[in-house]
């Protein structure tokens, strides 16, 4: 049995696509499920030169997710450099070796007869393309190009006729008609390669076994195939992963135009705006995951190293999937319900402080309990507790005091009747408040929202926040008296 390696190869254009994550994630689970190598490779053969700033971000990202990758340009390995813009000489190498045993030509061909030529195919509705001028040559008209020096690509010589089969693991064999295929550019005049070369010259020297990329690639599939046959390589398992498609089912995901969700929020499509958001790579790998694959079990809830455990290719659905933010949101609520108290509070503390807040510790570990039931994303906990990190603490409005049904003046009786009951309990835990505070509103008629929603506008200065006893708990008894003896204040001034 060989052992499984499979490899992401993204082009570095910035941050990481959420269609392209979860490429990775399947390449990764497959790979940590045969206990295999995920290799990380750079393709960015398009942009003439490695972009460090481009592949920091890329990096960013994919280590967020925590798909770790066992070798790849910033850790090197056997197998490098894994950036293919600094492995040029073999894709030379390789090209010329193709034409020098007639698997490939030099097409000297220039840009305007390429276009005549389309322009021709399409006045005769034939499909366009290239019509082989080059392939046909004579050896004379080959050397008196070369002599005058002109500029040539390098074309792969696809069979004329018969058929390639493409074997897929998911899909089975997928059958193309020879005569319907091009021959490639497989070696730029720039000495660049295309993606077709480069990606079979690197997954046969990497010594990759899978070939696992987007349903995008099958339509190249027959290229690689007879590429692969062409150097007498042994071919890779191939892999075609289906596409993460928009909510409504048409289209993949695009940042040119990103989805809206039934609310017409926009949905992020780049792994950085979820990181930005609150979201939790723990939520959006599960996420990914479920679409397209499942558990098995009916378990929707699991970690990336349970799933890995468990992964096969059998249950991925080779059809398109479509995005569901529904799903993503309630899954990282419940991600964030599953971290230790001091790994949500640490989690936390980011957002707090790209809101401007100066966090404080020791008090983020004791709102972490309180918050972490009702959090959706890490974001959320600014509106929630934000408030305790404000260094002044921020005085209600006399209209969000006041509560339904009720007045300036009966909103004031009733929080000042609350301050002497408060102020006498010895225990001011929640759960003491909350007898305490229910007994009241008993004793002054008053419903249990309009009490503990006072004195939750009292002491936190918004409508919504953290529950009400918890907060004072928090807050500790003197600043909570403090607070509400402020709100009787704007109360008396409000009401004059
Ligand atoms: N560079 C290609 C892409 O970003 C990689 C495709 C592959 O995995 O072979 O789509």
């Amino acid at each position: 049995m060989t052992t499984v390696r499979t490899r992401f190869a993204p082009s570095p254009t910035g941050s990481l696509h959420i269609g392209n994550l979860r490429s990775a994630l399947f390449s990764w689970l497959f790979a940590r499920h045969h206990g295999g190598q995920f290799i990380l490779r750079i393709e960015d053969t398009d942009q003439k030169r490695f972009d460090p700033n481009a592949f920091a971000i890329l990096v960013e990202a994919l280590r967020w997710t925590g798909l770790e990758w066992d070798e790849g340009p910033d850790i090197g390995g056997p197998y490098g450099p894994y950036v293919q813009s600094e492995r040029l000489p073999l894709y030379q190498e390789w090209g010329n070796w193709l034409v020098e045993h007639d698997h490939a030509y030099r097409c000297y061909c220039t840009e305007e007869r390429l276009e005549q030529v389309n322009q021709e195919k399409i006045t005769r509705k034939e499909a366009p393309g290239y019509d082989r001028h080059c392939r046909n040559l004579s050896a004379e008209e080959r050397a008196k190009n070369d002599a005058a020096g002109l500029p040539y690509v390098i074309r792969f010589k696809m069979p004329l006729d018969g058929q390639t089969v493409v074997p897929d693991a998911i899909r089975g064999d997928v059958v193309f008609e020879n005569n319907l295929l091009q021959d490639a550019v497989l070696l730029k005049s720039d000495g660049f390669p295309t993606y077709h070369l480069a990606v079979i010259v690197d997954d046969h020297l990497m010594k990759i076994s899978h070939v696992t990329r987007s349903n995008e690639w099958l339509s190249s599939a027959p290229l690689h195939v007879q590429l692969y046959e062409a150097f007498g390589w042994e071919t890779p398992v191939f892999v075609h992963l289906p596409l993460l498609l928009n909510p409504d089912g048409k289209g993949k995901m695009s940042k040119r135009k990103p989805p809206r969700d039934k609310h017409g929020n926009l949905i992020p499509v780049m792994v950085h705006d979820y990181m930005r958001a609150g979201y939790l790579p723990e939520a959006l790998t599960n996420f990914l995951a479920n679409t397209g694959w499942n558990f098995g079990d009916e378990r929707e809830v699991f970690s990336m190293a349970e799933a890995a455990e468990r992964f096969d290719l059998s249950r991925l659905n080779p059809a398109n999937s479509a995005f569901t933010s529904e799903k993503l949101d309630w899954l990282n609520g419940e991600h964030i319900r599953a971290l230790p108290l001091d790994e949500l509070a640490r989690r936390l503390q980011q957002p707090l402080e790209d809101a401007g807040l100066t966090v404080d510790d020791a008090k983020l570990l004791q709102i972490a309990p309180v918050v972490q039931t009702r959090l959706k994303t890490l974001n959320d906990v600014v509106d929630f507790a934000g408030f305790f990190f404000h260094s002044e603490f921020l005085k209600p409005q006399p209209e969000d005091l006041i509560q339904k049904k009720m007045d300036a003046t009966s909103t004031r009786a009733m929080l000042a009747a609350s301050l002497p009951v408060l102020e006498g309990l010895d225990d001011f835990s929640a759960a003491s408040q909350l007898a305490a505070m229910d007994a009241l509103t008993g004793e002054l008629g008053v419903s249990r929202s309009q009490l503990f929603g006072g004195l939750r506008v009292a002491v936190t200065g918004q409508r919504v926040s953290t529950p009400t006893f918890e907060t004072m708990e928090i807050l500790g008894k003197p600043e909570s008296l403090r607070r509400i003896q402020i709100a009787l204040d704007i109360l008396d001034s409000g009401a004059a």
